[in-house]
């Protein structure tokens, strides 16, 4: 199980990736009883009747509300039930590196609760290098920087470990947030946060795209409080973007200066591999290169490095079960 800060995908044994979900929960504030979970939950968002809230239910890649959590992560481990047939199966679950014993316990008992036998962790950075298919066992070092919802993580993997590790608070929510900010203060227009999301995957950039690109914007006059329409600029997005895409590059910057000068070499040569939702934002590999110098790649399919990393592990337990954690 990859249990994502914005989306949650399970990966079966023999079969490959069986749910994908958005980590988002619909709940009555009455009864406190689940309406709706995962997509149907998101769609919900910012529309919901009164007494209806939704809860995105971890927070910077950890549990910010266990008993929503738990709640979500039973519902889809039962999904995945119904549609196949596992018994109390052997759980591997990635978690961000650096997550307190705490945190860990949490993650493993939430897993428990929903009918895991027994669980195993593994740092996300560890699961995206053996999802991209680097070479995990050379002493040679890759950098690995996924970019998820809540945090970017990047690191260095080599000898079957991380060997530096760092985690920043600014991810995808942040550039969706700042997008928000930026409307707000140079438009006067006041936006949802899936708004903003939808602003960025559809017009969002790193680097100028070739066709100028323009999106309507729906929300609301900060002033007038009357809902507005306003036609918006990739280059009034990519304004928008600007600080969380500095802060990326800084902490690459950071783990360069901060490794030995025989892994930074390693890195220097072999180049980064990106993953994570965003790791699609357009030309972020390009914009990276210029302010790094570093080769950049982009592993297939960023959304699912991670979980199909976390299976190949769950598929050769034998020889990868020291990647592992716990
Ligand atoms: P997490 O592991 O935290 O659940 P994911 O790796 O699933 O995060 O990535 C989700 C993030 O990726 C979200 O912030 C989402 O907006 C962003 N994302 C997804 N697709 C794109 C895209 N095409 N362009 C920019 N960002 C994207
Ligand atoms: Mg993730």
């Amino acid at each position: 199980m990859d249990l994502g800060t914005a989306n949650t995908l399970l990966y079966q044994k023999g079969k490959g990736i069986v749910l994908d979900e958005p980590s988002v929960v619909a709940l009555s504030e009455e009864t406190n009883s689940v309406l709706a979970v995962g997509s149907e939950a998101k769609r919900m968002h910012g529309r919901t009747p009164e007494g209806i809230r939704t809860i995105r239910p971890m927070k910077d890649g950890v549990i910010a509300d266990y008993e929503v959590t738990n709640r979500m992560v039973a519902y889809f481990v039962r999904q995945a039930h119904k549609r196949n047939n596992f018994v109390r199966p052997k759980m591997i679950i990635s978690v961000p590196s650096g997550i307190t014993a705490v945190e860990k316990r949490t993650v493993i008992e939430s897993a428990e609760m929903a009918g895991a036998r027994k669980v195993f962790l593994i740092e996300e950075p560890m699961a995206a290098a053996i999802g991209a298919k680097l070479p995990i066992d050379s002493m040679h070092a890759n950098m690995v920087v996924d970019i998820g919802g809540g945090t970017t993580e990047v690191a260095l993997i080599n000898l079957f470990s991380t060997s530096y590790c760092e985690s920043l608070r600014v991810a995808g929510d942040e550039m969706d947030e700042a997008i928000q900010r930026y409307l707000h203060k140079e438009r006067q227009l006041e936006i949802g946060i899936f708004e903003a999301e939808r602003i960025k995957m559809a017009i969002g950039s790193a680097v100028p795209f070739d066709e100028p690109r323009t999106v309507e914007a729906r929300g609301r006059n900060t002033v007038s409080g009357i809902p507005t329409t306003l036609e918006l600029t990739d280059g009034d997005i990519r304004d928008a973007l600007e600080k969380p895409l500095r802060a990326i590059v800084q902490s690459i910057k950071v783990a360069l200066e901060r490794s030995s000068p025989e892994l930074a070499a390693d890195v220097t040569r072999r180049g980064l591999v990106l993953a994570g939702g965003g790791a699609l934002l357009h030309g972020l590999g390009p914009r990276l290169h210029k302010e790094t110098g570093l080769p950049i790649f982009r592993a297939k399919d960023p959304l699912t490095t991670i979980v199909r990393g976390t299976g190949m592990v769950l598929e050769n337990f034998k020889t990868l079960r020291r990647v592992c954690v716990n």
